[in-house]
């Protein structure tokens, strides 16, 4: 029998996965959500001698059940490759009492990769299970990580294209370099003259236009998206959760059985909602503790069980954690309310008309297992600066919010729980602020003489991810008005 996959806002018809992965959102807006999450089969004393492609089929053939063997570890075996610089992929490093699992190994440098490098194969996969023969043309806008990850992820897959608009002058110099070297002939880059808001509006513009998809329909192409509710995002980041934990039984730091805290740093509720579900089907996770930036609005929720994003958005250091609509807290949500839609239905419809829900007491009881962090930027920098003096080891300022909100949280509650912080970006994606978190006299230096600061002080290796876009050669360079979107949409794909 085959696990379907409901809506979160309506009792429609249940899907197969594939046919959740390749529609993304259900037709009512809402998320889709397994109907019930699996248990783990295998048992935990094993798991710490799986690879990392196994753990992935081992988990991942719970959830898309209607996948075949075959089909799947061709999947694992396309994604889990030598993109990622590490045979192990998600590495643990111990640092000053906790246990950093580094997510940044693939070919951008962040956790986006551990998704959006499986995720094409799952789409295309998707589309040949469900005899849809038109290309995919996935469009996405970015604030600088998802892009490039979906980029890498995308290039050269066969049967698709994969359109990325970014603002022209929001993000940094890295990020736009790494955006903008990208090969692959079924690639396209545009910079707009606007924000992330104009961009991603404008993506949404596109997306709800009818009549643009019976044309290009005509034409044999159909939109996708790539952004993180896809099923097919979330399903693999619950991976390495049971692989950490794996691989902390087998190093003798844990006993199986044993249970441990878990330290995301969130911004749209996917990575730490991965979590959660990996504790459904059975890991031993005890808390789950989101940490927020000054954005805090999952820190005031779980305090208060009341989600208001009717605020100031404040620009951080930890840009991809700036965020006041966290979408996959909807999933929290509904499961929270006993799988009930139509209460879900009604938060979210508050959430779009007044900003703003406030949850029952029932709902708020059967979140208990989640605690909320915040860290400012000034602690977020002490965080990074007092870690490399005490031990070396130097982490990213996403990182280092989940370190601080750890730190705090570990004073407070005396837990001696052995915990897991995600790490979720290399050091070399954010080095100016990293660096200067560490010492100010950095202030002068150029972006990539920093890159080579930050070697010789951490004693790593440049990834190859930087030393590519140093001398890589410009090859997207449109640029386009916020309400020309559409327009270059339309001549892309002629
Ligand atoms: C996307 C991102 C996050 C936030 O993850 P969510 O799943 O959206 O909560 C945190 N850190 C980095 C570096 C990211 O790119």
């Amino acid at each position: 029998m085959n696990l379907m996959y409901r809506s979160t806002r309506s009792h429609s018809e249940p899907m197969t996965a594939s046919q959740a992965i390749l529609k993304g959102l259900a037709e009512d807006g809402g998320l889709f959500v397994p109907q019930s999450i699996p248990e783990l089969k295998i048992p935990l004393e094993q798991l710490g001698k799986l690879t990392y492609q196994e753990t992935a089929y081992e988990v991942m053939k719970l959830f898309f059940t209607d996948f075949t063997e075959e089909e799947l570890k061709k999947c694992i075996n396309s994604a889990y490759d030598d993109k990622f610089d590490t045979s192990e992929i998600a590495p643990i490093t111990n640092a000053d009492g906790a246990f950093y699992l580094e997510l940044f190994h693939g070919s951008t440098i962040a956790f986006k990769d551990m998704a959006l490098s499986i995720l094409p194969h799952l789409l295309t996969t998707a589309a040949k299970k469900n005899q849809v023969t038109d290309e995919i043309v996935i469009l996405t806008a970015t604030s600088g990580d998802t892009g490039k990850a979906a980029l890498a992820g995308f290039a050269d897959v066969d049967g698709t294209k994969i359109i990325v608009f970014y603002p022209k002058d929001g993000v940094s110099p890295i990020q736009e370099k790494q955006m903008v070297t990208q090969k692959g002939e079924n690639t396209f880059v545009i910079g707009i003259k606007g924000n992330f808001d104009d961009a991603q509006n404008g993506v949404k513009a596109i997306f709800g236009n009818k009549e643009l998809a019976v044309t290009l329909k005509g034409k044999g192409y159909q939109f996708s998206s790539a952004n993180s509710i896809n099923i097919g995002r979330l399903v693999p980041q619950i991976v390495y959760y049971v692989y950490a934990y794996g691989k902390l039984c087998e190093k003798g730091e844990l006993q199986p059985g044993e249970k441990i805290n878990v330290v995301v740093p969130t911004g749209n509720f996917g990575n730490i909602l991965a979590a959660f579900y990996a504790k459904n089907m059975g890991l031993p996770i005890d808390k789950l503790i989101c940490a927020s930036n000054d954005n805090k609005v999952l820190f005031d929720f779980f305090q208060s069980g009341a989600y208001d994003r009717n605020r100031e958005f404040i620009l951080t250091t930890s840009p991809s954690m700036d965020i006041l609509i966290s979408s996959n807290l909807e999933r929290l949500i509904y499961k929270i309310a006993g799988d009930d839609a139509d209460k879900t239905l009604e938060l979210m419809k508050a959430l779009s008309t007044d900003g703003k829900y406030i949850i029952t007491d029932g709902m708020k009881e059967n979140m208990k297992d989640f605690l909320g962090g915040y860290a400012t930027e000034q602690e977020t920098a002490k965080t990074i600066k007092q870690l490399y003096d005490k031990t070396g080891y130097v982490i990213d300022t996403h990182t280092a919010v989940a370190a601080a909100v750890y730190n705090k949280y570990q004073t407070e509650s005396k837990d001696t729980t052995k915990t897991v912080i995600a790490s979720t970006a290399s050091p070399y994606k954010f080095t100016r602020s990293v660096m200067e978190a560490i010492d100010n006299k950095y202030d002068s230096m150029t972006d990539f003489e920093l890159v080579d600061e930050l070697s010789t002080l951490s004693g790593t290796a440049v990834p190859p991810a930087i030393e590519e876009i140093r001398q890589a050669e410009v090859l997207h360079e449109k640029v386009c008005d916020a309400d020309k979107m559409q327009l270059m949409v339309e001549e892309i794909l002629g």
